[in-house]
């Protein structure tokens, strides 16, 4: 299944004021029809301007195909879908590229109804009492029942909507009174409010707003600490960073007792506010009596991932004067990048002592700090 998205942006309307048309006029720092052609990353994309705005877009058009649009709608989104037509697409999506704040949710019901119709199209229903009027005055009012406002983007299977503008002759308010006059049902889907069409120069304010909240709301950006102390106590080896250095002594713990590992799973947990290792595996349950604690670790990312969250950075501090961190560092960095399933040059291994001062020093445990930086799109 190939989907293709035309955005329609040949028209000329000056209607928001100033001498360029509205789709060219900046909103939040690009051109209104730059912010419609991201709505569609990731499909195959069509253009379509007006000759004269061949440079504006060629500074906005990125990987979509540029085409010049006819004398009329219809006209523009036959000289798409021709540019687009042998090339296996089989679904198309059109869209006005003066409608800017279109959102995944609207695009998504749309391509979903494709699955049970030839054509599908976003709409929001009337709400407000309808007039008629001439000369500043009410002359009559009009029932809005069965009354909607259609929006974009209109979904079509392709090979029906090129054979309907093939056969479409003169202009039409959209594709949808295209589709319906060669006979194909178009289903409604909720459209959203905020899915506007930039028209008059109160649009551009209204519309800067949806887009700065989107944004605020859009990236989310967490960061948590932690910390861990164990003692040492007989043994072979202390488990580090999910390697095992060895020394003349182990760890002490209920797991076991990977200091580093419990802090930069604590600092996960904290990132997201979701407590502490001893509140998801409880030490007094026996089941995580000798442990590994990539459990823990990966349980961390996991919560993550689940959240939408991604771990752009952890970075790990072990305090202690022996064993040397050093030589495995490395493989320390690897090990966790491998637990939390990201790329190594995002995870810190690093240590320090503590100068011969205090229990560290003394070599009587090992102390570790870590931070993780978690960050939702
Ligand atoms: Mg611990």
């Amino acid at each position: 299944m190939t989907t293709a998205a035309i955005i329609v942006a040949a028209g000329r309307g000056t209607r928001a004021g100033g001498e360029v048309p509205k789709q060219w006029q900046m909103l939040a720092g690009r051109p209104v029809v730059a912010h419609a052609l991201a709505a569609f990353v990731g499909l195959r994309r069509v253009l379509v301007i007006h000759p004269d705005d061949a440079a504006r877009a060629a500074a906005v058009a990125g990987d979509a195909l540029v085409v010049h649009g006819g004398a009329s709608r219809a006209a523009s989104v036959r000289a798409a879908l021709e540019a687009l037509a042998g090339q296996g697409v089989t679904r198309v999506l059109i869209h006005d590229g003066a409608r800017p704040l279109v959102s995944d949710a609207v695009i998504g019901r749309v391509l979903a109804a494709l699955e049970r119709a030839a054509g599908a199209a976003p709409s929001v229903t009337v709400t407000d009492a309808l007039w008629t009027g001439a000369a500043g005055l009410v002359t009559g009012t009009r029932d809005r029942s069965g009354l909607y406002r259609a929006q974009t983007p209109q979904g079509f299977r392709f090979e029906p909507i090129l054979a309907a503008h093939r056969a479409f002759l003169g202009d039409a308010a959209d594709d949808v009174e295209v589709a319906r006059a060669a006979g194909l049902d178009v289903v409604m889907v909720e459209g959203e409010e905020e899915n506007l069409k930039v028209t008059f120069p109160g649009d551009f304010a209204r519309a800067e707003q949806a887009l700065r909240a989107r944004k605020e709301m859009a990236m989310d950006v967490r960061m948590g600490n932690g910390f861990d102390v164990h003692a040492f106590c007989e043994g072979e080896g202390v488990w580090l960073c999910g390697i095992k250095v060895p020394h003349g002594k182990a760890l002490l713990g209920h797991s076991d007792a990977d200091v580093g590992m419990h802090a930069l799973t604590d600092a996960i947990y904290g990132a997201m506010a979701e407590g502490d290792i001893g509140q998801h595996f409880p030490p007094t349950d026996p089941q995580w009596k000798g442990a590994a604690s990539r459990i823990f670790l990966q349980h961390a990312a996991d919560l993550a991932r689940l959240r939408g969250y991604t771990i752009t950075s952890a970075d790990v501090t072990l305090i202690c004067e022996r064993p040397k961190v050093g030589p495995h560092a490395v493989a320390m960095r690897e090990a966790l990048a491998a637990i939390m399933g990201i790329a190594l040059g995002r995870v810190s291994v690093k240590a320090t002592t503590s100068e011969k001062l205090g229990f560290t020093g003394r070599e009587e445990g090992i102390a570790a700090l870590a931070t993780a930086v978690l960050v939702a799109l």
